[in-house]
């Protein structure tokens, strides 16, 4: 008798697998999944191995089983499996989660990898385009270019999955122009975790389309979204500055100055991050012509301090070209995905810093992390602002909760072999501390696509959501009474 089919005859016997064994539970799903001929791959096989590799090395997690459907109704059937047995099903598309979230988050899940639904058609009449959710970034844009020059605003990493950038926010080098990812989306097609196939957008499901865009892994398994498009610009700036802060009092300063252009003059056309590490770059791309550029520049760069020369480049670039110029490699990626780092980040998403709190971030990056000899960086996304296309959605429009955000500020602390030392979480964790306690009363937020593995349950759904958790957990029980769909820090779990 072979150990499959004893496993699977023993847990024949088990009234619920919720306190088997891995083994065991992985013997009665697979044997469930078999049933509905939705592939798997085998335990310990080289595609598995692969599989399980994380973006982030250092968060990994093993599967109860791992399903890649090539239809929805494998998906129908393998959601129906999940819940049967009481084990969680995940949904991965690009792997991209800095916790993991895609493998689960935790051990034991079934996972639905979604690479095998990744196409791209484009409607160049209506400007629309059906894209489903297994497709990475830097492909999805070449398919849509390649039908009439198409576009949308998407995340810069060509690496990432459409589907988890899109279903929790997406920021990328034209969203102040464009908005969020999740702003373009018109339909969504989800298996819910009853087994059945919904389309939800503003007519269709309603509230379900509201709690999928922001809060999309809580609430089923999407298999494609249909997006407007736009005709991709093909003659943008693309500038890179370097910028040297050299003291405290001149890193907030700088801070100040491009925080006040941020919200108060910044035209949506242009789009830029300043990238703090030990080589401070001020970058982005500006959708209009070089004298426009140069006038809005000229004052912004001086009101922060930084000078035009040495490595600085401002080049005019066509449409692929604008995106190659931030995605650190070739837009096409290849087969299998095998780019992976170590690391530990976290996020904030403030409106407003204030002079306190500016003064807490300086000292802090003046004391420790200058003083920090790993692969850091604190990243100012330029996200909102008055002129911002994402702060001109409303605030309740969708379950992303961060429409006044100001900056997307990201942290992160890598090493670029070995393993990531627990002891090291308190550099961030502390210049996060440092800001937040010079910010009495205000909770800035944090985005969960920059998911961060120190916080609490309470602590994720309270700063991924903030005043939305409400609404979205009573959404929870409708769509999900039976908690299909969980996470470590998913809505509801
Ligand atoms: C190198 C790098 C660069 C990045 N750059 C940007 C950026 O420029 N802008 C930005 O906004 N973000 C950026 N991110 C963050 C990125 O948006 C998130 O990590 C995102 O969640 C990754 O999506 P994924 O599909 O690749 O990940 P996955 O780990 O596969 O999924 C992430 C979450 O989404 C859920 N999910 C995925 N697919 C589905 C689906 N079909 N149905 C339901 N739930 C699903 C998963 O269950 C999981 O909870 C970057 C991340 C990395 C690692």
């Amino acid at each position: 008798m072979g150990i499959t089919f004893f496993l699977a005859s023993l847990a024949f016997l088990l009234p619920s697998i919720t306190n088997a064994t891995p083994l065991e539970k992985r013997a009665t799903l697979d044997d469930c999944l078999s049933k509905g001929s939705v592939p798997t791959l085998a335990a310990g096989s080289a595609d598995y191995t692969q599989s399980l590799k994380s973006f982030n090395n250092r968060v990994t997690f093993k599967p109860a089983a791992y399903a890649v459907p090539t239809t929805v109704k494998h998906i129908q059937d393998a959601v129906a499996c999940g819940a049967s047995n009481k084990v969680q099903v995940t949904a991965k598309s690009g792997g991209h989660s800095y916790a993991s979230h895609g493998l689960g988050g935790e051990d034991g899940h079934l996972i639905v990898d979604m690479r095998n639904f990744a196409n791209v058609t484009v409607d160049q009449t209506a400007q629309t385009a059906v894209i489903g959710t297994g497709g990475r970034l830097g492909d999805v844009a070449t398919a849509l270019y390649k039908q009439g020059k198409q576009a949308i605003s998407h995340g810069t990493c060509p690496g990432v999955g459409v589907g988890g950038l899109s279903l929790h926010g997406g920021y990328g080098l034209i969203s102040r122009l464009k908005g969020l990812t999740l702003d373009n989306i018109l339909e969504i097609e989800v298996v819910l975790a009853n087994s059945t196939v919904v389309t939800a957008s503003e007519t269709q499901n309603p509230d379900l389309f509201w709690a999928l865009r922001g809060a999309g892994a809580a609430f089923g398994i999407v298999t494609s979204f249909k997006f407007k498009t736009f005709t991709a610009p093909e003659s943008n700036i693309v500038f890179q500055y370097m910028a040297s802060p050299s003291s405290a009092s001149q890193l907030s300063t700088m801070l100040s100055a491009l925080q006040n252009f941020t919200r108060n003059t910044q035209p949506p056309e242009l789009n830029m991050r300043l990238f703090l590490s030990a080589f401070t770059t001020f970058s982005g791309v500006y959708y209009g012509n070089r004298t426009d550029f140069d006038k809005l520049m000229t004052p912004l760069l001086t009101s922060m301090g930084i000078s035009t020369g040495g490595f600085s480049s401002v080049t005019t670039n066509a449409w692929l070209d604008t995106l190659t110029s931030f995605s650190n490699g070739p837009l096409e990626q290849t087969k299998p995905y095998d780019t992976h780092e170590t690391f530990f980040a976290k996020s904030l998403m403030p409106e407003w810093l204030s002079p306190d709190a500016l003064t807490a971030l300086a000292k802090y990056w003046d004391a420790d992390a200058r003083a920090n000899s790993r692969a850091w960086y604190l990243l100012f996304d330029c996200h909102g602002g008055k002129a911002s296309a994402i702060s001109n959605v409303a605030a309740d429009a969708t379950a992303y909760a961060h429409r006044n955000a100001t900056f997307k500020m990201q942290f992160y602390d890598r090493v670029y072999s070995g393993e990531y030392d627990a002891a090291w979480f308190g550099f961030l964790n502390g210049w996060v501390k440092a800001i937040n306690d010079a910010s009495p009363g205000v909770d800035f937020g944090m985005y969960i696509n920059y998911a961060d593995t120190n916080l609490t349950r309470a602590e994720a759904h309270e700063h991924y959501w903030l005043g939305h958790y409400e609404r979205l957990s009573g959404l929870k029980q409708v769509w999900d009474p039976g908690h299909v769909f969980e996470g470590p820090q998913l809505v509801g779990s």
